[in-house]
């Protein structure tokens, strides 16, 4: 691999479940994945040493941009830590990612937010450790859908825990029983879910654990601003207090 230009991870690097799940795609049939809740899917989805792979030519970049003297830009205003991989060289890759191979499974598992063409992106890597990021609080993500793909390294705790699917007028509403569990990282293994479901990182333990993180996001949604509805179908406020 170079520092620079156009970079990729072959077929060969995706794991045989994400490829039996592309597979049944293929064939015109619902994807059989489940999650940790309902509205969140988990799978194998990168060979640990793609996963491996991945991190280390992200670091490459990050070091060879900063000795031009170029800082690495924080992914967003919730984290101190890890970098956005655009201005690093990959959004080419992660537009194949976005629109190649999360688009249609979203397409399958979430229609009510990825019912229209998800073609623009944000990708970027966390970086919790005990002296870079430690957590993050309660909080949505500014995506119709986000694939969040372990990549390393070794760690105990920072685990995702979804809070429950709510529209922005319920946005800061309780939790209600029944829709929150905690998700286990490992490296290779990613999370897909709605950018409106909610959750939090819990506090890591130790070691290090690195992500990356793509919000896939619709431009057709985006056109007018978000929709002023008072609420949404899929919002959660109603439904998990019926069934949980
Ligand atoms: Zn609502």
């Amino acid at each position: 691999m170079t520092g620079s230009g156009a970079w990729s991870l072959g077929p060969g690097a995706f794991a045989p479940e994400f490829r039996a799940l592309v597979a049944a795609l293929d064939r015109g049939e619902r994807p059989r994945v489940a999650g940790p809740v309902p509205g969140a899917f988990a799978f194998a989805m990168l060979a640990p040493d793609a996963a491996a792979e991945l991190l280390a030519e992200i670091d490459r970049r990050a070091e060879a941009a900063a000795r031009r003297g170029q800082t690495a830009a924080a992914p967003n205003s919730m984290h101190l830590f890890g970098a956005q991989l655009g201005p690093l060289g990959f959004d080419p890759w992660l537009r194949e990612l976005c629109e190649r191979w999360v688009a249609p499974l979203a397409r399958a598992l979430l229609p009510e937010f990825a019912g229209a063409p998800l073609d623009r992106h944000h990708g970027y890597l966390v970086d919790y450790a005990r002296h870079r990021d430690q957590d993050l609080g309660f909080h949505v993500d500014d995506s119709e859908v986000t694939l969040n793909l372990c990549l390393g390294e070794d760690f105990d705790g920072a685990e995702l825990n979804f809070l429950g699917v709510r529209c922005e007028a319920h946005r800061d509403g309780p939790v209600l029983a029944g829709e929150t569990a905690e998700y286990l990282h490992r490296p290779g293994a990613a999370v897909l879910h709605a950018g409106a479901h909610r959750h939090r990182v819990e506090p890591i333990r130790r070691g290090r654990r690195r992500n990356l993180i793509l919000w896939c996001q619709s431009a057709a949604l985006r056109a007018d601003g978000p929709p002023e509805r008072p609420c949404a179908p899929w919002c959660g406020a109603w439904t998990a207090a019926a069934t949980g």
